[in-house]
């Protein structure tokens, strides 16, 4: 799903956690986040880091494995948004 919406293949994420942003309102890291959806756990989902403006603001454009990952965030928005319009 990422890759279709964004080109990009999160599995070259490691799980390194070098993309962590400072945020009030995050409840995970977001390597973390990155690594869950690598998983496929649905969980990442309903993260609070997920949604941060925060986050998203803070996020890096290229991470260490050369992610971007505004757009990964984006597309996960999208498809929570569209998972939950489905049930
Ligand atoms: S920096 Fe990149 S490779 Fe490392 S955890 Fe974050 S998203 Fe994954």
């Amino acid at each position: 799903m990422i890759s279709a919406r964004t080109g990009q293949n999160i599995a070259r994420c490691i799980g390194c956690q070098y993309c962590d942003v400072e945020a009030e309102d995050k409840d995970i890291p977001l390597g973390a986040l990155i690594y869950m959806a690598v998983l496929d756990d649905e969980a990442c989902l309903e993260s609070r880091t997920l949604w941060s403006e925060e986050v998203l603001q803070k996020a890096p454009r290229a991470c260490a494995e050369g992610l971007n990952l505004k757009q990964i965030i984006i597309a996960l928005r999208e498809e929570a948004r569209q998972r939950s319009a489905w049930s």
